[in-house]
């Protein structure tokens, strides 16, 4: 077995161990293998022990890799979990399937608009500052129920509001790990109260996984525990 996929079987235990913990089917969660930095090579080897949602973070990195997996395309799905500036939207509606990471209406407008009429819409996530960190990206809590509204009612065949995402401060400690994500959960209940059909709670990666899965995840974001530590030395 590479040890890609000996890696992927681990956090999968891992995610079966936290489902089971908190009386959740391990099904609910999806796994999404973030794969920035790293290149064509590790991804196909993760396509071949099964994984098939994948996470990138810069838009020339990832349409290259993009280019390099073209033969396996109708089988991956790929998301968007990066920083988006509104110059990089068009090359993000047209190759990507998610974006986790909008964080303005402005971009969920160029998204809609730019969206190619032969693809399924595009899948949207609102990104949360959680933690109130100042350096974070990300809404204030106290801005995403009007947002969300917005972007819900822009063009179902183009967009469609899947749910919320976050990057909470990183905490060592298990009962501060939950908390910035049962806040999430209760903002995304709290939206669903006011009208809208939100499914998607995309937090925890590779450190607080558990957590995320404990208040109720239903898509991880895992780079370091699948593909290893990222050289950070790179653009
Ligand atoms: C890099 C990244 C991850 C993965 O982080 P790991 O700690 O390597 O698991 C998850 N989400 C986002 C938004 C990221 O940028």
């Amino acid at each position: 077995m590479s040890s890609i996929a000996a890696k992927l079987q681990q956090v999968r235990q891992r995610i079966t161990r936290a489902c089971d913990g908190a009386g959740r089917p391990a099904q609910s969660v999806t796994l999404l293998a973030v794969s920035k930095t790293f290149g064509a090579t590790p991804v196909r080897e993760a396509h071949a022990a099964g994984q098939r949602d994948f996470g990138e973070n810069y838009v020339q990195e990832a349409l290259a890799k993009m280019d390099a997996l073209a033969d396996l395309r109708a089988e991956l799905r790929w998301h968007f979990i990066g920083p988006l500036q509104s110059n990089k939207t068009r090359a993000v509606a047209e190759g990507f399937d998610w974006v986790h990471s909008v964080d303005r209406l402005k971009i969920a407008q160029r998204l809609a608009e730019q969206r190619p009429a032969h693809l399924p819409p595009l899948q949207l996530c609102l990104q949360v500052n959680i933690s109130g960190e100042a350096s974070k990206s990300g809404l204030r809590p106290d801005e995403v129920h009007a947002v969300a509204q917005a972007v819900a009612a822009l063009p179902a065949q183009r967009v469609r509001l899947r749910g919320l995402m976050a990057i909470p401060e990183p905490v060592e400690d298990a009962a501060a790990q939950r908390r910035p994500h049962r806040a999430l959960h209760e903002l995304l209940t709290a939206l669903n109260a006011s009208g809208l059909a939100l499914d998607t709670l995309s937090m925890g990666m590779s450190a607080d996984l558990e957590a995320a899965v404990a208040e109720g995840a239903t898509l991880v974001r895992v780079g370091t525990a699948i593909f290893g530590v990222r050289d950070v030395s790179r653009p």
